[in-house]
């Protein structure tokens, strides 16, 4: 499955902030989200996705064509937090861990040093996207950080 994943040349300029959709505190794990991307779209979604310990756990090289916003993945790297939900499950709602917190701003930090001029969204900011994914406002938490 990994090896029929696309690659390309193009050059990284979009970072993507996505949440799993997953209720507070329910400790999935990111081989789980990754089995259900598969399940769904035939390849893991995101490059990276942050558990609720604040593990980032690699899902794709740099280089691989994601699938996390539609049409948009060629040089969109996309990390993915768990959670995103309320405990029932119907209503979004930025339920990020402290320690996924400081892993999402590691990450972020380690990849604008690396892509100069990189573009840094939530999934929601995106152009036509009906969704409230990350669930949180990924600006303004980027000011907040002085990012
Ligand atoms: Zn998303």
């Amino acid at each position: 499955m990994m090896g029929s994943i696309k690659r390309s040349k193009a050059p990284i300029k979009f970072l993507t902030i996505h949440c799993a959709a997953t209720p507070e505190g329910r400790a999935n794990t990111a081989a789980e989200v990754t089995q259900w991307d598969i399940d769904r779209f035939g390849q893991p979604s995101y490059h990276w996705v942050v558990d609720l310990f604040g593990r980032a756990i690699r899902t794709l090289d740099d280089d691989q064509i994601g699938a996390h916003v539609g049409g948009k993945n060629t040089g969109n790297i996309g990390i993915c937090y768990v959670g995103g939900l309320t405990k029932d499950l119907k209503a979004p709602k930025d339920t990020r861990t402290p320690a996924q917190k400081t892993a999402l701003r590691d990450l972020v930090i380690a990849y604008k040093r690396k892509y100069p001029g990189l573009v840094i969204r939530g999934h929601r900011e995106w152009p036509g996207v009906r969704k409230d994914c990350p669930s949180f406002d990924v600006s303004a938490w980027l000011r907040a950080e002085g990012l």
